[in-house]
């Protein structure tokens, strides 16, 4: 368990503040994580990666001179949202391009992407290849579906291997893609998790039993077993790995053994001693083995084993050194490299510095709303306190859903994302915002502040709603509807889910429908809402049947059979709780 914390929802960012008061050789804060103290050498390419935090070393760790140039930090175990990605990335370039390297997780993916977006619209070069190491989550016919675990660090130090060697971006992505490509890993694990304050394990192993394939956010396994002995063990990983041997491979390997966070390192060695004979007897030549943490799930009892296998190119990155908070390769070296490196960064330093500042100047600029929109921006702040206190008594339930075969952070995730955009709201209506920017500032927190998938999304639904409200004159209810409108086909554009996924969808889809077909026979707003409510009530109950197709929840589908999708099931509380607002609103007051 954690047992050190002060207010549990502060724990990730002091957590950050701690780890840079100490690292300050380093690195450097800025907003949304950290980048390379000594910064990137001019033209180089940008290695950025990132994540949810709870994985140390795994992300802010990985930085430094022959590592990552930067790391954007999310929350615990939830994705950095666009906002923070995309500050990291400005203070990391330096000229060559911005290279995004991050596991294959539904919330990390739309994050990223969203960032990447920003930024190519902005004129920087972009690439990105995600990690999908870990064999247990989807069929070697489908490897780019499978998630990324410990064998991040191959594919991020291959890069940033390549970025230092000059490869240019395109140069970059193909190591790093070849890389990914000949990383394969495999986990188990002997208990579950605490986050801090939290009452019980965000997910558990019953005792004297093993997890099979479980995966780093308590995402369930594919199989649970007896706790074998260390060899056996050690039997069960290399037999698995070897099973998925590259085509082309030619038997030079790095064996990686993580650590998940509560397992002592006598135990890995112990397990690591049958897994080097286990190789040798296979007739692979073992190169820089690792046995350690490098990948970790907070205090998770469990290992898993990454098999790299290297060709020339890659053994050649693979020589460089690294100097980094907590993984360091080939340390004489590296002071001249470090030197060289910080020597030419300083160049890029005030460039860097313009950058930052601009990314951080994202949010909206008030401009003033005339005086019917600002009466309208006052409706928009009690709809969001109304969501607000709606999330606030059903956030465990919501953790519990999203456990059931996502990762348990949904209720967290939607609390923190709803207080932002509430504090936002009622920032923008004391500064005279109209209707439009009000809800755009709350849009913009709700994405910045929760982190994960849904995240991402409400703030593509309340951005969509904030442009159809605008700020000049009562907006009506034709621009609620073609404003909902919107952010339903900005989710699907967003996330590529379709109806029958089992996702917020489901829900969204036949509330938004509901909406505008009331309004259009003449329903008053608050009349028409409730309809459109009840339609996505009973649509969010039925997603129980489903089995998921998209999410993080895809990979362990069958668990989630029976129980609805936690994103649809919450977004049918929030209508609910906006249709209750609306209904007690003065009548015509929004219509
Ligand atoms: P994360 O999956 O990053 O942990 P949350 O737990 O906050 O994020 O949200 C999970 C919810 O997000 C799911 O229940 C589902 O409704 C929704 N979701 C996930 N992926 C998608 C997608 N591609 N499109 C629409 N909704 C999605
Ligand atoms: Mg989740």
């Amino acid at each position: 368990m954690t047992r050190l914390w002060n207010d549990p929802a502060a724990f990730a960012d002091e957590m950050i503040d701690g780890f840079v008061a100490a690292n300050g050789r380093y690195v450097r804060r800025v907003t949304g994580g950290v980048v390379r103290a000594g910064g990137t050498p001019a033209g180089q390419v940008a290695v950025v990666v990132g994540g949810g935090s709870g994985h140390y070393p795994a992300f802010g760790g990985l930085v430094g001179p022959g590592l990552a140039h930067g790391a954007a930090m999310g929350n615990l175990f939830a994705s950095p949202s666009a906002q923070q990605i995309r500050a990291v990335a400005h203070a990391a370039h330096a000229g060559g391009g911005v290279f995004f390297s991050y596991g294959n997780y539904a919330g990390d993916v739309l994050n990223f992407s969203a960032a990447e977006e920003r930024l190519r619209a902005e004129g920087i070069a972009c690439a990105t290849v995600t990690v999908t190491d870990d064999v247990a989550s989807a069929g070697p016919h489908e490897h780019e579906r499978r998630r990324g675990i410990a064998g991040d660090l191959t594919v991020f130090r291959a890069a940033a291997a390549a970025a230092s060697a000059g490869y240019d971006l395109a140069g970059v992505a193909r190591i790093a893609r070849h890389a990914n490509d000949r990383t394969r890993s495999f986990g188990v694990a002997f208990t579950g998790c605490t986050l801090p304050g939290a009452p019980e394990p965000l997910f558990s192993v019953p005792p004297g039993r093993m997890a099979v394939g479980l995966g780093i956010h308590g995402e369930p396994g594919i199989e649970e077993t007896d706790v074998p002995t260390a060899d056996e063990l050690a039997d069960l990983l290399v037999r698995t790995l070897l099973a998925e041997r590259p085509a082309g491979a030619d038997g030079r390997v790095v064996p990686i053994l993580n650590g998940l966070g509560s397992l002592k390192y006598e135990e890995l060695f112990v397990v690591y001693r049958r897994i080097a004979e286990l190789l040798g007897d296979a007739g692979l030549e073992v190169v820089d083995p690792h046995v350690g943490e490098y990948c970790t799930s907070f205090d998770m009892a469990g290992t898993s084993l990454t098999l790299f296998w290297l060709d020339d190119e890659l053994a050649g990155l693979w020589e460089t050194p690294v100097d980094t908070p907590a993984y360091r390769r080939g340390a004489a070296a590296v002071s001249t490299t470090a030197a060289a490196e910080s020597a030419a960064a300083s160049a890029t330093a005030a460039a860097r510095a313009t950058a930052t500042a601009t990314a951080d100047a994202g949010s909206h600029p008030i401009a003033p709303g005339d005086d019917a929109s600002r009466a309208a921006a006052r409706v928009v702040t009690s709809v969001i306190d109304a969501v607000a206190a709606t999330i606030d008594v059903h956030v465990d339930e919501l953790g519990r859903l999203d456990a059931i075969a996502g990762d348990g952070d949904h209720g967290i995730g939607m609390q923190r994302g709803a207080h932002a955009a509430r504090a936002a709201a009622h920032d923008a209506v004391a500064a005279g915002a109209g209707a439009g920017t009000t809800l755009a500032c709350a849009a913009d927190a709700w994405s910045d502040r929760a982190g994960g998938t849904s995240g991402a999304l409400w703030g593509v639904i309340l951005a969509s709603v904030a442009t159809a409200l605008g700020d000049t004159g009562r907006p009506d209810r034709a621009a609620v509807v073609s404003g909902v409108a919107a952010g339903a086909r900005g989710v699907v554009a967003y996330g590529h889910a379709e109806i029958g996924d089992k996702t917020m969808v489901d829900a969204l889809a036949p509330f938004s429908s509901e909406l505008g077909r009331a309004v259009a026979a003449g329903a008053p707003l608050a009349e028409a809402w409730r309809t459109a409510a009840e339609a996505a009530t009973s649509a969010a109950a039925a997603t129980a049947d489903l089995l998921p197709r998209r999410g993080r929840a895809r990979t362990h589908g069958q668990h989630s059979v029976g129980t609805p999708d936690p994103g649809a099931h919450s977004l049918a509380l929030i209508a609910t709780a906006v249709g209750d607002l609306l209904a007690t609103e003065r009548n015509g007051h929004h219509d």
